[in-house]
């Protein structure tokens, strides 16, 4: 890492704005950096080690416990195993790779999660859903998909929007008479939601080339030990003192100009500090209940309020009395493509601890944990009820959890029409502050390749 240096000009500017801070932070102490950024998953910590190993200081300011975001992985507690219950794999690309190098990651081939026979079931009534199988995507949709390159790597848009897009993909499968294996596929990664209703634009842009690649050809890497959270470990141990844990930011002042620079008052676990930056990342979920307490103006409270996050959970389950030779995919009986009914659990997945499962679950409204593991057992009891060779007296276990809402915030197709991604990518840099995370792709990879883009213009607007 190339040593910090931090200019005059900015030590003039931090102390003129450390006279001006909230009253909460008065006396605080002060944390003088080039770049603050909040949220410390995928792309915050990806911007954090670039912008460290680039020779600018930051401090990244995360709300939870620990790296990662997505990412979740338990140990299981007699062997040890990782049990990587969130972010399954990377993408096998140059940006990933050296992410990963600088972060003395060994990596390796990776393949999709370990994934026994599947029984597909309607996890409504616990009846199998009969002649059924996920079958592969056909030609109809990639041809579909390769009339629209703009969604590949973002979304760029062009004006107008093709209305097609704007469909729900049930609609525009009907209207392109594609068959239903999209949806079908579609529904493997984490999309929160009912997968009829999303717009066609979000699964292009979701379902597009990178993940196929990923999917169809194998293009996959993970870290060779299996524990996916390793990264963000070696991240935070890189990272040390510039990383604040377990803290938010309750106020926040951006000025219009660079050397205006950013100040926040963090609330963390040792008490308010006040961070001075010259710019700001801002990598948590951009949704107002996240942004409110920067100040927003009324041209930033107009695009940001227009998103909206959906609603998924995952956990790790034992003793689930179900025959451990199985996965347990949820699929509706009479529902189009068979998708699930929700809220519900999207399927329960065998993990390499045997008898171990982690599940995901995702509904159309924000649920507690409480209410997510109350509704899993119940799936789970009525399963042991329906399912040949369960045992209905075995008591679930839950022994891990984490709600990954709000993901990956989308737009309705009235805001698309009107411009609203041409609006959030014309605020890059507004007001001293950068957007790298999941808005305008889904995949870690990807996300990584588009900060990369970014971080450039970043380092310059902290050197103006
Ligand atoms: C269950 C699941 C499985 C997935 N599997 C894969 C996969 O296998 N491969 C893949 O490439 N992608 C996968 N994804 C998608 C991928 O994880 C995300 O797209 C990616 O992590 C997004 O990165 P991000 O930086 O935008 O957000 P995140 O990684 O979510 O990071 C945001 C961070 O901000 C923090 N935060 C939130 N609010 C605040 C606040 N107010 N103040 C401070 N911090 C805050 C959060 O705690 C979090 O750490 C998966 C997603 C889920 C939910």
């Amino acid at each position: 890492m190339k040593p910090i240096k931090l200019g005059s000009s900015f030590s003039l500017v931090a102390s003129v704005l450390a006279r001006n801070v909230h009253a909460q932070c008065q006396g605080a102490e002060v944390i003088t950096r080039d770049i603050a950024i909040v949220g410390g998953g995928a792309t915050g910590t990806y911007a954090a080690i670039n912008l460290k190993d680039q020779g600018k200081s930051i401090i990244v300011i995360e709300k939870r416990g620990a790296l990662g975001g997505h990412t979740s992985t338990y140990h299981d507690p007699t062997t040890g195993t990782p049990i990587n219950y969130g972010l399954q794999l990377y993408h096998d690309d140059e940006v990933s790779r050296s992410f990963f190098a600088l972060l003395n990651i060994t990596v390796s081939g990776g393949t999709f999660p370990i994934s026994k026979i599947p029984l597909y079931i309607d996890f409504t009534d616990g009846s199998p859903v009969l002649n059924y199988s996920i079958p592969p995507l056909n030609e109809d949709y990639f041809q579909a998909l390769h009339k629209y390159p703009y969604l590949e790597n973002g979304l760029e848009l062009p004006d107008p929007v093709p209305e097609e897009l704007l469909l729900t993909w049930a609609e525009y499968m009907e209207q392109f008479n594609l068959t239903d294996d999209a949806i079908a596929t579609y529904s493997r990664p984490a999309v929160p939601g009912d997968l009829t209703k999303i717009l066609a634009l979000y699964v292009f842009n979701n379902l597009n080339t990178v993940m196929l690649e990923e999917e169809l050809e194998g293009k996959i890497i993970v870290n060779a030990n299996g524990d996916l959270a390793e990264p963000y470990s070696n991240a935070l141990a890189e990272l040390g003192s510039d990383v604040l844990l377990n803290s938010v930011v309750t106020d926040g002042q951006r000025g219009s100009k660079p050397a205006d620079g950013v100040r926040l008052c963090v609330s963390t676990p040792e008490g308010s500090k006040r961070v001075i930056a010259k710019q700001l990342v801002f990598s948590a979920p951009p949704v107002l209940e996240n942004l409110e307490p920067f100040g927003l103006d009324e041209r930033e409270t107009n695009i940001i309020s227009q998103f909206e996050g959906g609603f998924y959970y995952t956990g790790v389950v034992t003793n689930l009395g179900l025959p451990t030779n199985y996965s347990y995919v949820n699929r509706g009986q009479k529902t189009q493509s068979h998708v699930a009914s929700l809220p519900g659990v999207v399927m329960f997945n065998p993990t390499n601890v045997e008898g171990t499962y982690y599940y995901w679950y995702t509904s159309l409204s924000d649920l507690t944990k409480e209410q997510v593991e109350t509704e899993t057992r119940d799936t789970l009891k009525l399963l042991q009820k329906t399912v040949a060779g369960a045992d209905a007296n075995a008591e679930p276990q839950f022994v891990a959890y984490k709600s990954h809402t709000p993901l990956h915030p989308t737009a309705s197709a009235d805001a698309i029409r009107k411009g609203i991604y041409r609006d959030i990518y014309s605020l890059q840099g507004y007001r001293n502050t950068w957007y790298t995370g999941s808005l305008l792709v889904t995949g870690s990879s990807q996300l990584w390749n588009i900060t990369s883009q970014l971080l450039p213009r970043i380092i310059a607007a902290s050197e103006q």
